[in-house]
């Protein structure tokens, strides 16, 4: 558990899933054999098969076959890792490969049966046991989780799902995402809760699962602190942050045909895996300095992990049918570069941005407040007491301790209530007083016990807030318990040791495989001239064969690099296309001096890493629109004699108007039936007049649009719609005609 400044590389493990229900039915060839003692696999091509190729040859820490079980996976080649997280390094585990090769199925697996839970699931377990076991050691556990989809990030914690955050990075904590929720777990069954709560929000966000899962990127992150007293005294906080990476799936999205957003749409899909891969490139290269690593928001978040100071396992996922030959070599490859790069995993001791911190010192200022409100207290009852006449004025309370100072709280309010109840008694039943002081004074005393509650209740809370985040905080053997028995810890650390046993043979099988061959050709002695050409044709045969695997190989390289060259210089046509054709609209049909007002507001944002535009609104600093010309509307004429400003003097520049917020007031509209059956109710009884005889002035007052016309009939005076005071809106019917 040194704080080993060596490098490291990382990790690289292959496992292949069994075939499937449909792949059995439609009787696919098995192409991938694996032989998982020596860490190889080997790959039989269908299409070349006949021209007698020899099957393509990988070697890789471990590999696991169809029967392979995740806790085996989990014991050989997480368990370390996940032990080292908890030292305080960082980790990082990516799932790679096609979709439907056991990406998901590796990292989460499924959850209900234990035997097949995946790595997420089994490193829960293998965190809240460690903790549980440990001593003198305080432990914070939280959990965030974030999706990856078309270059944005889902925060798949947060309420609202809509919302997209923005990668940030700062000099002391690195690159990090804005604002990402995480939470405090205290146990397994609390972190299960987390990931069932983010796996749903992924489903929701999507139209269809399946394609949306394939094509985004899930990480779920655990973050361990733990704090321990160092040999100098001090206490110590290790951060270790375990990023849990299920990749989109790795097979090329087709571009071809796409056009405009489509395409967009496309290239962005999978911009995070080929920058993914670029960066692999770049950093087994050697020879390149440079590390796209800001190409996409993948390879930034996760730049610690590449070449950087995490350690890191990868898992190539592949199927075993032949139809799937072509994704699984490229696969294979992808991970046999990524078997090159080297970390530098460090320590992660005392970081500024460590969150036990924070909450030990928060709860030790809570412990603070409540001691001074306890203080206050004291100081108030022993005061009281001295009031009282000094009878137990003995210093009785010094000794005491904290365990019955609950109860001695609890009493307090009691006897603070009781008194201020007799008190509030003895003035009703008290018949001298003059009704008005009675009511004063209850009303004071009311007003003290009512203060007399909030003060107790803010005590309960703060010690509630003191409770809640020490239980935050785990100790193992307190708020943790370890539940399982002594057979069974045995047992999970015997498998631990063959795990490890297991690792290491085949490490040393594969260093003597190495071997042999050198030592071959160093210690031979031929004892004849025939027996010399035997041994030497049988090394040529066997180099040649060599030869042949790697020209092949170099054979298969170059045809998959024409294919990706030509599938970019199709991209780089269309965007081309789409460029010549935004310039032409540009150059015809915006004037120059808008292109210009445009240009001059245009800024690259760095954060952001894309152009953007300054809003109008800020003259200050958008000089084209700061001065404004002598001769604009209502100023006087131009007074410079310079014939080059003169021009420009007279000419009324029109202003930008920002886009308008306001409507303009529209008078609502009354129908006119209703506005005349209004006003008419509202008139006053004398002033109604009423002619049977005179239809026209009934029909006039009835009658739609002829009401301000209308001659017969007095105005009210009063505006309608407002009925006086008192008066009710609708009068009863009177009955306007008369019998
Ligand atoms: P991916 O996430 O890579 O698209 P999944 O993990 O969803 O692929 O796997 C596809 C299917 O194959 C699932 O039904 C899964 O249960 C099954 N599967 C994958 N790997 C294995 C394995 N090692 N053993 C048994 N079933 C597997
Ligand atoms: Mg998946």
């Amino acid at each position: 558990m040194s704080k080993s400044k060596s490098s490291e590389s990382v990790k690289v493990v292959v496992r292949c899933r069994p075939m499937n229900e449909k792949e059995r039915a439609a009787g696919f060839e098995r192409v991938v054999s694996l032989d998982v003692k020596l860490g190889q696999i080997m790959v039989k091509n269908p299409r070349e098969a006949s021209a007698n190729e020899p099957p393509k040859v990988f070697t890789f820490d471990s590999v696991y076959d169809w029967n392979s079980k995740q806790i085996d996976l989990y014991d050989e080649t997480f368990r370390p890792l996940v032990d080292s997280v908890l030292l305080g390094f960082n980790g990082t585990i990516f799932a790679y490969g096609q979709t439907g090769t056991g990406k998901t199925y590796t990292m989460e697996g499924l959850r209900k049966d234990p035997e097949r839970r995946g790595v997420i699931p089994n490193s829960f377990e293998h965190i809240f046991t460690h903790i549980s076991r440990s001593q003198n050691q305080q432990y914070l556990v939280r959990a965030s989780y974030l999706e990856i989809y078309q270059e944005e990030i889902r925060d798949l914690l947060s309420k609202d799902q809509s919302r997209r955050l923005e990668l940030r990075e700062r000099p002391d904590v690195g690159v990090h995402v804005r604002d990402l929720s995480s939470f405090v777990t205290k146990s397994v069954r609390e972190i299960e809760n987390v990931m069932n709560i983010g796996n749903q929000n992924r489903s929701v966000g999507a139209t269809n699962m399946n394609e949306h899962s394939s094509r985004s990127h899930a990480i779920f992150v655990i973050t361990v602190e733990c704090s321990e007293m160092g040999v100098d005294e001090e206490n110590h906080i290790r951060v270790g942050k375990l990023n849990l990476v299920d990749l989109a799936g790795s097979e090329r999205q087709s571009k071809t045909g796409a056009q405009g957003e489509r395409l967009k749409e496309a290239t962005k899909i999978n911009l995070s895996l080929s920058a993914l891969g670029n960066v692999i490139s770049a950093l087994v290269d050697g020879r390149s300095s440079h590390i796209p690593y800001r190409d996409s928001k993948l390879t930034r978040l996760l730049q610690d992990s590449l070449g950087g100071n995490a350690r890191t396992v990868m898992v190539a996922n592949i199927g075993p049918a032949s139809y799937n030959v072509e994704e699984t070599l490229t696969t294979l490859r992808y991970a046999n570069r990524a078997k090159n790069i080297k970390n530098k995993p460090r320590i992660n001791e005392d970081p500024k941005d460590a969150m036990l911190r924070t909450f030990q010192e928060e709860i030790l200022r809570l412990k603070e407040q409540l001691k001074k409100r306890v203080g206050k207290k004291e100081r108030r009852k022993q005061r009281r007491r001295r009031a009282d006449g000094g009878r137990d004025g003995d210093d009785q309370e010094e000794g005491e301790t904290e365990d019955d100072d609950d109860e001695d709280k609890g009493e307090y309010w009691k006897e603070q209530q009781e008194k201020l109840e007799r008190e509030r008694r003895a003035i009703v039943e008290d018949h001298s007083l003059v009704a008005e002081e009675k009511a004063q004074l209850l009303k004071e005393k009311e007003k003290k016990m009512e203060d007399l509650r909030r003060e107790k209740e803010a005590g309960e809370k703060l010690a509630a807030k003191v409770k809640d985040m020490e239980s935050k905080l785990l100790v193992g053997g307190k708020n943790i318990v370890d539940h399982t028995n002594e057979q069974q810890r045995v047992l999970e650390q015997k498998r631990q040791e063959i795990a490890e046993q297991k690792r290491r043979e085949r490490e040393m099988r594969q260093q003597m495989d190495n071997r042999d061959e050198e030592t071959l050709e160093l210690k031979e002695t031929y004892s004849s001239l025939q027996q010399e050409v035997d041994i030497k044709t049988k090394k040529l045969k066997k180099l040649f064969s060599k030869l042949q695997a790697v020209k092949g190989e170099i054979e298969d390289v170059k045809e998959q690099h024409i294919s990706e060259r030509q599938e970019h210089e199709q991209i780089q046509d269309e965007l081309t296309r789409e460029l010549k054709l935004k310039q032409l609209i540009l150059e015809n049909f915006i004037p120059q001096d808008e292109k210009n007002k445009i240009s001059s507001r245009m800024f690259f944002d760095e954060e952001e890493e894309s152009w953007r535009m300054k809003p109008i609104t800020r003259l200050e600093e958008d000089h084209q629109m700061m001065s404004r010309p002598q001769s604009a509307v209502g100023y006087r004429r131009p007074l410079s004699r310079d014939a080059r400003y003169k021009a420009e003097n007279v000419l009324t520049l029109a202003m930008d108007m920002p886009t308008r917020t306001t409507r303009d007031y529209q008078e609502p509209v009354i129908d006119p039936k209703t506005a005349a059956a209004l006003e008419d109710a509202l008139r006053e009884e004398n002033e109604i007049q009423v002619d049977a005889s005179d239809h026209s002035s009934l029909g006039a007052a009835f009658s739609s649009g002829t009401r301000h016309r209308g001659v017969t009939r007095p105005r009210t005076g009063r505006k309608s719609g407002t009925p006086s005071p008192g008066n009710p809106l609708y009068p009863q019917p009177r009955g306007l005609v008369p019998k």
